[in-house]
């Protein structure tokens, strides 16, 4: 593989005896827009700010287009960088708290003058040019310090959830300005959220972090459909998982032993010692008894219905079946009749949904 953007080779933070950062390894190309998703206190704040230069890292290296930026003082490093609370100044004007990077790097003054109106006009805040960020909501304050940044077009941007107090309509507009503004300006992101929707919607890259470590790293599509371990499975998106008790393979295909049933699957030899079977629920489909139980690229099981919850575009169902409790997701439409709680009706999905995970995410080889 050759050398990406942005390398970060086995970072390590400890505090004291605490471990924050635990060996984590990624290679960003130039352009991309990862993500680290990962739950409170996974250590997706401090990967960043060892990336910004406020964390001095234990271990490791950090180098940005061959350079290594662990001697570093942040203000060497270059980099546009969008924290939540990290504050505009509140004395200048929108206008000016834009231009203030640009005659750091002592801009023309007309330079400067057309770059912050274009800039503005990029996160549609023309018209608030002259206020003060009292004066603005926490969204429009936010697409301030996002100007501030993309104003002067940084080799690197470093977004850590500057979205996460905003309502949730505000969020998902400026997810998608974000994402377009990336489009557009074409600078190399690296996002930190702990919001899969977020994650999913916006990367090109995910690299999902579990106490210090980097447990996944890939596309959103890979990821949410191939998920590598239990974790990943119930972190993004949601998925039944199921303890594996036993697989084997024979010449017609691999069979998983779940709850003292036998069913089909499809092997995965990445997965090396206890496994899980992951299952999303829109896999599963709902119908009457007795439809065609001889079709091999299906598992057709009896399912009783628990609980059955309208969505409007999707229903959801409780089932239980002889491998235990399940949620099945169907569209309402296809559904025909609403089944009601106390139903027997026959469940399916195809062999290859099911896919067989690692139980267990600490045993997984960092790469
Ligand atoms: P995240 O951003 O994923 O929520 P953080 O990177 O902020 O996680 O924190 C990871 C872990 O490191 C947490 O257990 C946190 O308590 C600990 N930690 C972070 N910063 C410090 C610090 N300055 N001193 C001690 N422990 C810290
Ligand atoms: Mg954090």
């Amino acid at each position: 593989m050759s050398a990406g953007f942005l390398e970060i080779r086995n970072l390590v933070k400890r505090y004291g005896g605490a471990v924050a950062v635990d060996g984590a390894s990624l290679s960003i190309a130039k352009g991309d827009f990862l993500t680290l998703l990962g739950p409170s206190g996974s250590g997706k704040t401090t990967i960043l700010m060892a990336i910004a230069g406020f964390v001095k890292p234990t271990e490791g290296e950090i180098v940005l287009s061959g350079r290594n930026l662990v001697p570093l003082e942040p203000e060497e490093r270059d980099l546009g960088i969008v924290f939540q609370g990290y504050a505009l100044f509140p004395h200048m004007t929108v206008a000016q708290n834009v231009a203030f990077p640009l005659e750091l790097r002592k801009w023309k003054p007309d330079a400067i003058a057309k770059r912050v109106e274009e800039t503005l006009a990029m996160v549609d805040l023309t018209r608030f040019a002259d206020r003060r960020p009292a004066q603005l909501s926490g969204g429009q304050q936010q697409r301030v310090a996002l100007a501030r940044c993309l104003s002067y077009q940084p080799d690197l941007l470093l977004l850590d959830e500057p979205l996460s107090a905003l309502d949730r309509q505000l969020r998902a507009r400026l997810q998608d300005e974000i994402k377009s503004l990336h489009q557009k300006v074409g600078v190399t992101v690296v996002n930190v959220t702990h919001d899969q929707d977020e994650a999913l919607s916006m990367s090109t890259h995910i690299a999902v972090i579990n106490r210090g470590r980097i447990v996944q790293y890939g596309t959103p599509d890979d990821i949410y459909e191939n998920p590598a371990t239990r974790f990943v499975a119930r972190f993004i998106g949601r998925s039944n998982v199921a303890t594996v008790e036993r697989i084997e393979t024979k010449s017609d295909g691999a069979s998983a032993l779940i709850a003292g049933q036998w069913l089909p699957v499809e092997p995965n030899p990445a997965v090396a010692g206890k496994a899980a079977l992951s299952l999303r629920p829109e896999m599963i489909e709902i119908g009457p008894l007795g439809t065609d139980r001889t079709d091999a690229r299906k598992v057709v099981m009896d399912a009783r219905i628990e609980n059955c919850v309208y969505h409007g575009g999707t229903t959801a169902l409780d089932i239980r079946t002889a491998i235990g409790p399940l949620r099945a997701e169907m569209p309402t439409s296809r559904l025909g009749v609403r089944p009601t709680a106390g139903a027997t009706v026959q469940a399916s999905w195809p062999v290859r949904a099911g896919r067989i995970v690692s139980e267990d995410d600490t045993a997984l080889d960092q790469q």
